[in-house]
């Protein structure tokens, strides 16, 4: 590590709490947590951990993690609060990935843009969109994309079309071992009311269906491709405010648990498996985890 201190240019923070760096607010101590100042730093870092056999992790704003309570014995690097170039040009966007998804939403809705509209709301930062395919109301992060650059572990910029990567429900399918460090996308030009109103309604429905109050990652579970959506089953399954330590199954929004202060990992990881078993038992249906999971032992989520 202080080898590794010597060549990094950004922030570097040893054992730092992941709990400060997700919207859980739960995880434990990363090795060390990297901004690196630009991409000639983000090359240097890649290299190093590379050569010398460091397990490396990739994040945005954690809006979508949850951190083991015994923390990533690793290198987590995030982008979130250097790369953050956003250029908008009649109606084509180049974003670096460390932009905030919302102010890009914002700067395409003040220019009359449409495609991302109904993505207001969606915490969290491009990169992490763009892996996630993140979506809301019909819409979603790839449909206006033109193409990608990410860099590998040797410190290479690679380019993807859209068309290279196949994107789903919540899902792509980015190499592992690639950092996202910009994109491109191609609006719709539109007029103010048209754009207003989708934004309107993507808004209007979150405050109306989602717990904001509380420190969440959204959506635990993936909707499931047929039937109905994933909070459905937990409600009827009665689980709605069901709670484990500091968490509870939110009894707004079943797909949603909620951190009510001091919940941790494992608190959450219980809630998983009792919605996981008696919905399976319930219904017969299995729900699969839309959250991404760092730190944790091969098997834990099974029930
Ligand atoms: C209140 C709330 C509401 C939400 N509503 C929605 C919603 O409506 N729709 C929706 O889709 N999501 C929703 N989410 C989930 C979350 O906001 C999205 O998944 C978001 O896109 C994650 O972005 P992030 O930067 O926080 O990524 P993180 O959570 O940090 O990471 C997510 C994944 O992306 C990877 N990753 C992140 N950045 C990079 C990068 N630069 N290069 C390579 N890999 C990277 C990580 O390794 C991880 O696998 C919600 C979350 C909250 C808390």
């Amino acid at each position: 590590m202080i080898e590794l201190r010597r060549i990094v240019e950004g922030p570097m923070l040893i054992d730092e709490l992941m709990s400060k760096h997700t919207s859980y607010g739960i995880g434990g101590p990363a090795k060390a947590y990297i901004t690196p100042k630009n991409t000639f730093d983000l090359a240097n870092i890649l290299q190093f951990a590379k050569k010398h056999n460091i397990p490396t992790y990739f994040v945005g704003s954690g809006s979508n993690l949850l951190v083991s309570d015994d923390g990533i014995d690793g290198l987590v690097i995030t982008l979130g609060k250097s790369l953050k170039d956003l250029k908008i040009i009649e109606s084509t966007v180049y974003a670096e990935s460390g932009v905030m998804l919302g102010k890009l939403v914002k700067e395409c809705i003040n220019r009359n843009l449409s495609g991302i509209e109904s993505l207001v709301g969606v915490p969290g930062t491009l990169g992490g969109a763009l892996v996630m395919n993140a979506g809301a109301f019909g819409g979603e992060i790839s449909n206006c994309l033109i193409n990608v650059s990410s860099m590998n572990m040797f410190g290479e910029i690679k380019k993807y079309n859209k068309n290279d990567i196949n994107f789903s429900y919540r899902s792509s399918t980015f190499p592992k071992n690639e950092i996202i460090i910009s994109a491109k996308f191609k609006l719709i030009k539109s007029d103010k009311d048209t754009v207003n109103l989708k934004k309107l309604d993507a808004s209007g429905g979150r405050k109306a269906t989602q717990p904001l109050k509380f420190r969440s990652a959204g959506s635990v579970f993936k909707n499931p491709t047929t039937g109905h959506a994933a909070g459905y089953y937990i409600d009827q399954a009665g689980l709605k405010g069901t709670k484990v330590g500091d968490a509870e199954i939110s009894p707004i929004h079943a797909n949603f648990f909620v951190n009510h202060g001091n919940a941790k990992a494992n608190d959450i990881i219980e809630l998983i498996k009792i919605a996981k078993k008696t919905v399976k038992e319930k219904f017969g249906v299995l729900l699969e985890l839309e959250l991404k999971t760092l730190g944790f032992k091969s098997g834990t989520f099974k029930v």
